[in-house]
């Protein structure tokens, strides 16, 4: 599903620069459920942001599901990430003056679905995070976990090949962390890929296969007995 080899970054600014990403080598199978782990700095959104065509590397290969990701001009890369990715992020990123159910219809909207299978799509995926009663709320009427499970399912609602989340637990508490750690196994427990960027040991460990990054290099890539969330709830 991906692959990318010899990966490289620097950001420069003013007459520095600062080397990111120092030769990443990873792939992802369809249908696995990978954490990428490290300390703040260590360039864990760096390198997800290239795996979700929203920065591009500076050296090295990138091929998303068989489809060489490289030099596409912003319409291109744009159909692509709305086909192939679906993004979470810590801070949620709704829109505060729409409904959660308008949140969640917003990637359709502009996939061109129309209204009436827009809302209806949309519907079905609120009820699938649990939050059915809530879909004419809005983000600020929500909790923090609430609001993630609304991320969630507009993440879901284009139906993309992958799933991206950086530090999708960040905001939340212990308790939060571990229901919305329950819902994206389930999720991977349907077959859905899933990537998350976490500094956090039990939640690495809710996934099935740990990438350790430190100073921009792959220090470990193992595969671990995935704690399900439920039983921590
Ligand atoms: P992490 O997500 O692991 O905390 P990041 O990938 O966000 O790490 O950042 C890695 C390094 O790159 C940090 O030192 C950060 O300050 C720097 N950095 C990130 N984004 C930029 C940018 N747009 N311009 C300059 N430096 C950046
Ligand atoms: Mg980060």
């Amino acid at each position: 599903m991906i692959e990318i080899k010899d990966l490289h970054k620097s950001y420069k600014t003013g007459a520095s620069s600062l080397h990111v990403l120092k030769g990443i080598n990873f792939s992802v199978k369809e249908g696995e459920l990978v954490s990428i782990m490290g300390s703040s700095g260590s360039g864990k959104s760096t390198l997800l942001n290239i795996l979700g065509m929203l920065d591009e590397a500076d050296e090295g290969t990138y091929t998303l599901d068989n489809f060489p990701i490289k030099n596409l001009n912003e319409k291109v890369a744009a159909k692509y990430r709305n086909k192939f990715l679906g993004f979470i992020f810590q801070s949620f990123n709704l829109i505060n003056y729409k409904s959660a159910l308008d949140n969640v219809a917003l990637p359709l909207y502009y996939q061109g679905v129309g209204r009436k299978e827009r809302m209806d799509k949309s519907f079905a995926y609120l009820e699938k995070v649990g939050l059915a009663d809530w879909a004419h709320h809005l983000p600020n009427e929500l909790s923090g976990g609430q609001k993630q499970r609304v991320a969630i399912a507009r993440a879901l609602a284009s139906d993309p090949k992958v799933l991206l989340a950086d530090e999708p637990t960040g905001a939340l508490d212990t308790k939060t962390s571990y229901e919305v750690m329950d819902l994206i196994q389930g999720i991977n427990d349907e077959g859905k890929t899933i990537l998350v960027v976490t500094h956090e040991d039990d939640i690495a460990h809710m996934t099935k296969r740990i990438v350790n990054l430190k100073d921009g290099v792959i220090i470990d890539d193992s595969r671990v007995n995935q704690v399900r969330a439920i039983e921590n709830v």
